[in-house]
């Protein structure tokens, strides 16, 4: 005989990319009140592009985006790769006497004896430093150098191909609520709702306060289905882990991500999602 699992259940799921961690997860995604998303790199490519350098003081946009630079060497946000794919020059690395990540915000580095902040503006703000006005629509990277703003740089993300199906997908599969959990400013957050018809958007999150919106998810949930959460896994591992089913997307994800994930897509599609709900509800026919 044919092993049931072949066609459904976990083993089908892995044929396609799926890895369940136990059965009871893949029951899980029969019955969904809400399924919250990640923005950068779950529901955009993140692979940003630049499209703007603005400098002040008698910078020159060259030098802003070198000063980025130095600070983005440090870090592993899929910003900091845009950034240095921008820069073609060259990083002196025995200039660099100290440099700092703080999640969230962005980096700062210490570098022939001056200090480079490099990141959004809650990091401005965070060391009291006034941001400029920024009428741009896209991610915002302010670069300030001891003290004081010095430029910015204007960066766009864009949708993966089947976000906006895998939203529409939902909603016809009887999903309550779409979410979107963004540390992006709310234009942008805003703006991608918009485009893939999300019912709800928290933008401006830190990595604390994505947990502690999610929480309050809980609290107004009208049906007693689950509530679900696809991350990327760069900053988002507790959420993934407080989830009722929590999803990272493989290719990108951290080590910590997979780990806490109860279900791992080994592609960058969230439509995988959907793949996922149908073998479930397909495991399900043939148990009963
Ligand atoms: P999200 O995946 O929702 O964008 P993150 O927590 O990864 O959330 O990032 C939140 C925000 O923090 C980013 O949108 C960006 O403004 C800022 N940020 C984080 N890391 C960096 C970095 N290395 N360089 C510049 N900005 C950063
Ligand atoms: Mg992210």
């Amino acid at each position: 005989s044919i092993p049931l699992g072949f066609f459904g259940g976990i083993g089908g799921a892995s044929k396609k990319g799926i890895l369940v961690k136990g059965g009871n997860y893949l029951e899980a995604l029969n019955s969904i009140d809400t399924v919250v998303f990640d923005k950068t790199g779950t529901l955009t490519k993140g692979v940003f592009s630049v499209n703007e350098i603005i400098a002040f003081d008698g910078f020159s946009k060259d030098e802003i985006l070198e000063i980025a630079s130095y600070a983005e060497n440090f870090s592993n946000h899929p910003i900091a790769a845009t950034i240095l794919n921008e820069y073609k020059g060259k990083i002196d690395k025995s200039s660099i006497k100290d440099h700092i990540e703080i999640p969230g915000y962005g980096i700062k580095v210490i570098a022939e004896g001056k200090e480079i902040l490099v990141g959004n503006s809650k990091l401005l703000k965070r060391e009291n430093i006034k941001v400029p006005e920024a009428d741009e629509i896209g991610t915002i990277v302010y670069v300030a150098l001891d003290g004081k703003c010095v430029g910015y740089i204007v960066i766009s993300d864009q949708l993966k191909d089947d976000s906006a199906d895998t939203i529409k997908e939902l909603k016809k599969m009887g999903v309550r609520r779409t979410i979107m959990l963004t540390g992006d400013n709310s234009a942008t957050g805003s703006k991608i709702a918009r485009e893939l018809g999300l019912d709800a958007v928290y933008s401006e999150l830190l990595p604390d306060q994505k947990v502690e919106r999610f929480e309050e998810l809980y609290e107004n949930k009208l049906t007693k289905g689950n509530i679900i959460y696809v991350g990327d896994g760069i900053n988002d591992a507790p959420v993934i882990a407080r989830a009722d089913v929590g999803i990272a997307m493989g290719a990108l994800g951290s080590d910590a991500a997979i780990e806490a994930a109860d279900i791992v897509l080994l592609t960058d599609e969230p439509s995988k999602l959907i793949n996922a709900i149908k073998i479930a509800r397909r495991t399900r026919s043939i148990v009963w």
